[in-house]
C-alpha cells in the first residue's frame, strides 16, 4: 500500500520529480510506494499499476536475459 507524499519545496528550487512510471513531472504531491525495497516515486495509483503490470514484468525478463547470456 502506497501514502502520499507532499513536495514542499522552496519556490526558487529547480528539482523535479518526475514519476517513475511515465515520466511526468510531479509538482505538488508524490504517490510513494516501496516495491522490493525500493521506493518508487507515481504521480498516483494508476501509475503505479501500470509500473506493477508492465515495468517489473519487462525488467524481470531483462534481467533473467543477463544472468543467461546465452
Ligand atoms: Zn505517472
Amino acid at each position: 500500500m502506497g501514502t502520499w507524499r507532499e513536495i514542499d519545496v522552496p519556490v526558487w528550487e529547480t528539482v523535479v520529480t518526475p514519476c517513475d512510471c511515465c515520466g511526468q513531472v510531479v509538482a505538488k504531491r508524490l504517490w510513494i510506494v516501496e516495491i522490493d525495497g525500493t521506493e518508487q516515486r507515481f504521480c498516483g495509483e494508476e501509475c503505479e499499476s501500470l509500473f506493477r503490470t508492465y515495468v517489473l514484468p519487462e525488467r524481470a525478463v531483462r534481467a533473467a536475459a543477463d544472468a543467461d547470456p546465452a
